[in-house]
């Protein structure tokens, strides 16, 4: 593959640098890492704003002209199954993902990196985190996250302010039967009203809210610790590699017959033929880092200021006036979302991390 390294026969002697076939294969890598980045996004973020559920809806509109009816409800079907109903399907694709990096980790570049000396304290770091992220993972999934009972509802009542804007006075769940508690609100997945409620996960299958927000935060915060320090680990791996084995030094002769200088594109391809794993595992993990650490400063945002993202996207909502769904009656007294938990950033971390109800219920049990 490679034609020597002679340095006078470097680029400027070939300024000819049509290099079609190399560029197809970047092509296709971050088209690749573009559909994986797009996946997510529609996923977590699409499924809450308007304007792609609008797309969504009319995409589905033109695809019912050409898929058969029959198909249609059975897409529908697995969709509700998916999305409206507890279920593990998202807790064993989470495990499933989890032990693929993992498994790759260990039996490709934990033994190449221990050939190429990295500290082991550096290489058992993803290990530890994975730990620590299965024990949150657990806690986030098996933890009551506050479910509303007749027994519980008056000591709920007294928690929160209503600012009677987003949490009205006397406002009762049609569907549990009880009254609602500001900040809760009733949960279609679980049929349940959930105190403090922060949103359905479905990949941890349980609400969160005021029990188990503080876990849900830890269990963000350690993915996105493991997925960065991989991402750190392996990219060290291949960049060391690379430097290692003076690949970047040589040239080689493309498609056309010409002597080239070996570039970045050119390693990342040799680097994607030899080790076409570790490419793919840098490749997802990367992206993944990005989009948990993106997701997970948001949340420690909201975190900050005392909201929850149910009433951050209801007051979102309250804000754009423009949207036609949240056109009101022209009588009524212009409402203006104020946040009136927020009682300074210890305070507001306290609250999730030590919510004063848990402890009241652990006393009276
Ligand atoms: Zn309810
Ligand atoms: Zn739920």
């Amino acid at each position: 593959m490679f034609g020597g390294g002679t340095p006078e026969l470097y680029a400027e002697s070939y300024p000819d640098k049509r290099n079609i076939p190399r560029m197809d294969f970047l092509v296709l890598f971050f088209l690749y890492l573009a559909l994986v980045l797009l996946g997510f996004v529609m996923i977590c973020v699409g499924s809450k704003t308007h304007y792609l559920q609008g797309l969504i809806s009319r995409g589905a509109q033109i695809f019912s002209y050409i898929i058969p009816e029959c198909l249609q409800r059975a897409v529908l079907r697995v969709l509700h199954y998916l999305f409206h109903t507890r279920n593990y399907t998202f807790v064993i694709l989470h495990l499933i993902l989890q032990g693929m990096v993992y498994t790759e980790y260990t039996w490709e570049i934990f033994g190449l990196c221990q050939q190429l000396e990295f500290s082991l304290y550096y290489l058992f770091l993803p290990y530890l985190l994975l730990i620590v992220n299965l024990v949150f993972f657990t806690l986030s999934c098996v933890t009551d996250p506050g479910t509303i009972t007749k027994a519980n509802e008056l000591l709920f009542l007294q928690v929160y302010e209503f600012d009677e804007v987003m949490f009205p006075k006397n406002v009762r769940c049609p569907t549990c039967d009880l009254r609602k508690p500001a900040r809760s609100k009733h949960c279609s997945v679980c049929n349940r009203c959930v105190h403090r409620f922060d949103h359905h996960c479905v990949w941890v299958n349980n609400c969160v809210g005021a029990w188990n927000t503080r876990y849900f935060l830890s269990y963000l915060l350690t993915l996105t610790a493991s997925a960065a320090t991989m991402a750190v680990v392996s990219t060290v791996f291949l960049v060391r590699l690379v430097v290692m084995s003076d690949v970047y030094l040589q040239t080689y002769v493309d498609d056309l017959g010409h002597l080239q200088v070996v570039d970045t594109v050119f390693l990342v391809q040799y680097l994607f033929l030899t080790f076409p794993r570790i490419v793919f595992l840098v490749g997802f993990v990367v992206v993944l880092s990005f989009l948990l650490g993106g997701y997970l400063c948001f949340s420690l945002y909201l975190a900050a200021i005392n909201q929850t993202t149910n009433e951050w996207y209801k007051g979102s909502r309250a804000w754009c006036q423009h949207c036609p769904h949240m056109a009101r009656p022209p009588a009524a007294e212009p409402q203006a979302y104020r946040n009136i938990h927020s009682h300074g950033l210890w305070s507001n971390l306290r609250e999730i991390f030590l919510p004063a109800t848990a402890r009241y219920e652990r006393k009276k049990k």
